[in-house]
């Protein structure tokens, strides 16, 4: 490697997510492998501000890898939004020596790196770690996985109390621009209809679908629907609307909610995890920065923070040809 850091620092910021327990664990290593001294940052960039920060050594990262959340905590911070709170932060990089940081968060915890290295000229290298999967440059997040199978096993028991009473269900899950959760926990657990931000389809073809399941016999239906769906109705309004429109139907509606965040990481997550976090550590070594590590057909792949921050991360709108047919 040409570029020799003796300390770098990682923390976690924004929503925690699956996985990023899997990837502090492998910036650590990586470090170690590598003679770098990596410290550990509490409570994201706040942990920066308040100096709340330590080396951790291989021996510190044991018996993580399986562990939803984060062990280093994560934490909003205002004050990291200003010049002033990021100049404290600065000098406690500083005064332990630390060359460069490793950021795992989303689209927010990444602008906030940018800034930092553009502020103070300080190498900055990003992992997404978020359940949505709306990052551009990264064909998966860390977490994402874990989520949709998190939400497939949740829609498989509202399933058998659907079947059991001849119940329509509407089932919110997270995703308030996204709807790739949606779409694929959706397809995963057999859904009616998915209905994401990216497409308003309006209610109309809602209430066409669901009085031709009936017809065809279909005793009870799963519809999946993204927080942030267009159709300008929350979940509440549009299970009220169908069922005056569709009086046969039983309609219930569940809120899946946090435990969508939670859980222990999917194989998925935790060797995306490894493979992020070694890359990171190896691509500042190159002299890397401002780049956030992603995969893309399954290749590692390095994109500008500022491209993985306003680029937008496509859904695959032929998941939506599949349910159609698949739902007849
Ligand atoms: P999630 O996708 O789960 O919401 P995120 O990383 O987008 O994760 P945010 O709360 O948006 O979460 O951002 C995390 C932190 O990054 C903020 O609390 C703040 O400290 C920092 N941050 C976000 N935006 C900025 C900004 N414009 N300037 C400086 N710091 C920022």
């Amino acid at each position: 490697m040409e570029n020799q850091l003796k300390k770098i620092a990682v923390l976690t910021s924004g929503g925690d997510s699956p996985g990023m327990n899997a990837a502090v664990r492998a910036v650590v290593r990586t470090s170690v492998f590598y003679n770098i001294n990596c410290f550990a940052v509490y409570q994201g960039y706040q942990g920066l501000i308040d100096g709340n920060m330590k080396v951790i050594n291989a021996r510190g990262v044991n018996n993580i890898i399986n562990k939803g959340g984060t062990i280093l905590k994560s934490a909003r911070s205002l004050e990291f939004r200003t010049p002033e709170g990021r100049k404290k932060a600065y000098d406690n990089l500083k005064k332990n020596q630390i060359e460069a940081l490793v950021v795992i968060g989303g689209d927010g915890s990444f602008t906030g790196a940018m800034i930092f290295q553009n502020e103070f000229n300080f190498p900055v290298i990003g992992i997404p770690g978020t359940i949505d999967n709306d990052i551009y440059g990264t064909n998966y997040t860390l977490g994402y996985d874990t989520a949709i199978n998190t939400v497939v096993e949740a829609i498989d028991k509202i399933r058998d109390t659907a079947s059991s009473h001849n119940r329509l269900f509407f089932v919110e899950v997270m995703g308030r621009d996204a709807g790739h959760i949606a779409l694929n926990s959706g397809i995963g657990a057999g859904a009616e209809e998915i209905l994401i931000p990216e497409e308003n389809r309006g209610l109309e073809q809602l209430l066409e679908s669901l009085k031709r399941s009936e017809k065809s016999g279909k005793s009870s239906s799963i519809v999946v629907v993204a927080e942030g769906d267009k159709t300008g109705k929350n979940v509440f309004e549009i299970a009220s609307y169908v069922e005056k429109n569709l009086p046969y139907y039983e309609v219930r509606v569940s809120v899946l909610g946090h435990m969508q965040r939670g859980g222990s990481p999917s194989c998925f997550d935790r060797v995306l995890a490894s493979r992020m976090g070694v890359h990171a550590v190896e691509s500042l070594l190159k002299g890397e920065s401002n780049v956030m590590v992603g995969v893309n057909n399954d290749q590692m792949e390095l994109t500008p923070l500022e491209k993985a921050i306003k680029g937008k991360s496509e859904i695959n709108k032929d998941l939506l040809r599949v349910t159609d047919i698949l739902s007849i």
